[in-house]
């Protein structure tokens, strides 16, 4: 395990914030790679001191890392609280990051993203990672959440001109004129532009990975093209 401190916090939308840790040794990322956490608290709960948690930030940020979460509104747990109430320079402890929900190596293929709310994080971080290091890929990011307030780095995915984000808000003001309601995997595939050779990316709470996986699948996809990640711990 590697030691990190705290830097900074960023709000980034309702209950939604990015811890920036300074880890001691320098680790060694793929884009949509994932760490366990460690924060020993106080009275912890029978869920425990440790998380998983992809890192939201590029590979090519120098010194620091960072991962994203989301507050749960009531009931939540003991290392959220503690996690929140952490000030700058608190340590915790972070594994070596792992997974293999990573960009493919070949970059003609083309992508499509999918999220539910915090389930953005990896695509965060690869298409962060993309704004330093350009890449010829297409990417179609379908990006549910619940309300306007929950749909984060909202800025940063669109900086890229080959990615073609297309926010899914299922509690939209009635002004609002994108699209509405549930992700819904039909829906989605109507708009798929390239269905035969697509590479479709699935992060979010586990339920809803489960769910796409097995519409997509009926719907024809090669699930050898879904790839997954699955986000369990949200009820
Ligand atoms: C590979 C991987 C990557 C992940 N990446 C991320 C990520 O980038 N960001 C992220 O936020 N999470 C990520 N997760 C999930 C993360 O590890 C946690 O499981 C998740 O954030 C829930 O945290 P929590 O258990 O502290 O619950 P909380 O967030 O505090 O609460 C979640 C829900 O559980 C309910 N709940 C409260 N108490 C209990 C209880 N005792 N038993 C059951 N339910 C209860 C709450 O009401 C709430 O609805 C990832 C998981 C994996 C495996």
């Amino acid at each position: 395990m590697n030691e990190a401190i705290l830097d900074h916090v960023k709000h980034e939308g309702h209950n939604i914030y990015t811890f920036w840790l300074k880890p001691e040794k320098k680790i060694d990322q793929i884009a949509g790679q994932f760490l366990e956490v460690h924060l020993p608290h106080q009275n912890p709960d029978t869920r425990g001191i440790k998380r998983w948690f992809t890192i939201s930030s590029s590979p090519t940020e120098k010194d620091l890392v960072a991962i994203t979460t989301k507050m749960a509104d009531k009931n939540g747990s003991s290392f959220k609280i503690a996690l929140r109430s952490m000030e700058k320079g608190h340590k915790l402890k972070i594994s070596e990051p792992m997974g293999d929900f990573v960009l493919p190596k070949d970059d003609s293929i083309p992508l499509v993203f999918i999220a539910g709310g915090i389930g953005i994080t990896p695509f965060h971080s690869m298409i962060a990672y993309l704004n330093n290091n350009p890449e010829p890929r297409h990417i179609q990011l379908f990006y549910g959440a619940n309300k306007l307030d929950e749909l984060v780095f909202e800025k940063e995915l669109k900086l890229l001109n080959n990615v073609e984000l297309i926010p899914v808000i299922q509690n939209a003001p009635t002004n609002y004129k994108g699209q509405t309601g549930f992700l819904d995997s039909k829906k989605i595939l109507e708009q798929i532009k390239d269905k035969k050779n697509a590479r479709v990316y699935i992060s979010g709470p586990e339920p809803m990975v489960e769910k796409f996986k097995k519409e997509f699948e009926e719907l024809g996809i090669n699930k050898n093209n879904l790839v997954c990640d699955y986000f369990p711990g949200y009820i």
